[in-house]
């Protein structure tokens, strides 16, 4: 199965992608935790996106699709994958649409729906560093102005499905696996 976690900072698609994984037993592929070990490992990529992330900013469409692409290309990718914070613009939901084979295509685009106030309580609680309040406020500007027009663009394709994120996890994870058959 292939599917797109979609929501914004702080409403758990991490959390969710890790146990729709293990069930499903595919990989699970977070353009955060791979942005992340770019940048801990100081490669060229990593030293680009280290300030951009630091600020709360989206790292440059051009990186995010290379190394979505590498990662798509390989063997464990075959049986299915999980997609956690990527696509988050137009301009990668169209590079992920060109870099897809057909039996890629995504059947699922899941909306993690949460209230902001409660989003932001969390992420403080959470404390990466990344999570600071001025920081934060910058996540939510990129999410409002060039992450969610993806609603409507998944939307108009018929594979956009809300799900209640003010749950507890497991009960998340309940209305996910009713929506996806599993
Ligand atoms: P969260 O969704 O909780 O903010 P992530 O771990 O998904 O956290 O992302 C952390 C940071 O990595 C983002 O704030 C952004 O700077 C960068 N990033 C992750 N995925 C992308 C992406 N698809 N496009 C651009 N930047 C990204």
């Amino acid at each position: 199965m292939n599917i797109i976690l979609f929501g914004p900072p702080g409403s758990g698609k991490g959390t969710q992608a890790v146990n729709i994984c293990e069930n499903l037993r595919v990989p699970h592929l977070s353009t955060g935790d791979m942005l992340r070990e770019a940048v801990a490992s100081g490669s060229d990529i990593g030293k680009k996106a280290k300030e951009i992330m630091e600020n709360g900013g989206l790292v440059s469409d051009e990186i995010v699709l290379s190394i979505v692409k590498q990662r798509l290309a390989s063997k464990d990718c075959e049986s299915g994958f999980i997609l956690d914070g990527f696509p988050r613009t137009i301009n990668q939901a169209k590079g992920l649409d060109s870099l897809l084979e057909e039996s890629q295509k995504i059947e699922y685009v899941l909306r993690i729906k949460v209230d902001e106030e409660d989003i932001i309580k969390r992420l403080i609680d959470r404390g990466r560093s990344d999570d600071k309040p001025e920081i934060i406020k910058n996540r939510f500007k990129s999410y409002n102005s060039q992450t969610q027009p993806l609603i409507p663009f998944y939307e108009e394709r018929e594979i956009l499905f809300n799900i209640n994120g003010m749950q507890e996890i497991e009960k998340v994870f309940e209305d996910i696996k009713k929506v996806i058959g599993i």
